[in-house]
């Protein structure tokens, strides 16, 4: 069904955090409608490897990295990540950072990756936080750059909370665009700059939300000529959401998914994307907004595919 472009998951993104706002089973729960709605098939997705550490050293201290090996962070370390520590998660963290590397190199090779899991845009080079322990969009793009596969890349961070660890990552390197539009008041309270930062005001609706990507993203595109775009794609700028506080509805967040891929499509930049958040009251809305944007990359794969455009 995805015509050769897999979609990468795995079983093991399901972590037991106990009773925590973050739904960890939508991964599992959105491939399960993926597949239940004739979608795609089984055979279809593709778990990917755990990253190694060099990877994850491409971006992060080793003195990060042993503590989280050795279960050796402090209380405020872990506060600060706001999920319980354990090998499990340390586990799928590595697995979400392989994903994101497999869905840049599918993208790279046919002109769209699919993540279904990833977007950990909040971890730092030395700590995490935010329910994100490793960055596993800022890994995904040094492999690329360091691998000579691209010169630039760019980051469309459209989760409803500020890209801090990637825009933090990022700093000063101009080989990497990072583009951020998020609620402004909320997590994270210090944001350090992104290379260019929308901070919508509470209860933003659709119209503005989509009216501020017309406005912004072609032309940043135009001028900036990545040849990789990872694409965040949070559900939690849902009205219904649990810890945010914008008023995007279903169908809006859908049309956000239309004009970050067809914009791909007619630059003929290849585009990965990762789910990133996503809190809602009702846990089935979540986990629409993330098939919707599966489906929405699919059908614009079929056309990528049709069309030509790439290899
Ligand atoms: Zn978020």
């Amino acid at each position: 069904m995805s015509e050769g472009k897999p979609v990468v998951y795995s079983d093991a993104y399901y972590v037991d955090i106990g009773d925590h706002v973050f739904p960890t089973v939508k991964y599992k729960l959105v491939r399960a409608d993926l597949i239940r709605n004739g979608d795609l098939s089984e055979d279809d997705f593709v778990a990917p490897r755990p990253a190694r550490d060099e990877e994850i050293l491409l971006v992060h201290e080793r003195s990060y990295l042993d503590k989280l090996k050795k279960g050796s962070l402090t209380p405020e370390e872990v506060a600060a990540l706001e999920l319980p520590y354990s090998k499990e998660l340390v586990r799928a963290s590595y697995l979400c950072v392989g994903g994101t590397i497999l869905a840049c190199d599918i993208a790279l090779e046919s002109g769209v990756g699919i993540h279904l899991g990833g977007g950990f845009h909040h971890a730092f080079t030395d700590h995490g936080e935010g329910f994100c322990v490793f960055n596993d969009v800022a890994v995904g793009i040094k492999r690329s750059l360091e691998d000579g596969k691209i010169d630039k890349a760019l980051v469309i961070d459209c989760d409803l909370h500020q890209g801090n660890g990637t825009a933090a990552i990022f700093k000063g390197d101009e080989r990497v665009f990072t583009f951020s539009i998020h609620q402004q008041n909320n997590y994270p309270f210090f944001k350090p700059p992104s290379d260019l930062d929308i901070g919508l005001p509470d209860r933003t609706q659709d119209k503005q939300y989509l009216d501020a990507l017309d406005k912004n993203i072609p032309k940043t595109i135009s001028a900036f000529r990545p040849g990789l775009i990872i694409y965040v794609a949070g559900a939690d700028p849902y009205t219904g959401d649990k810890i945010g506080n914008l008023g995007l509805t279903i169908e809006g967040l859908k049309k956000r998914d239309e004009i970050i891929f067809t914009l791909a499509k007619n630059y003929s930049i290849p585009i990965a994307v990762v789910l990133a958040g996503g809190y809602a009251e009702r846990q089935e809305d979540t986990v629409k907004i993330h098939y919707n944007t599966i489906t929405t990359v699919l059908k614009f794969a079929k056309e990528y595919s049709k069309n030509g455009q790439r290899v």
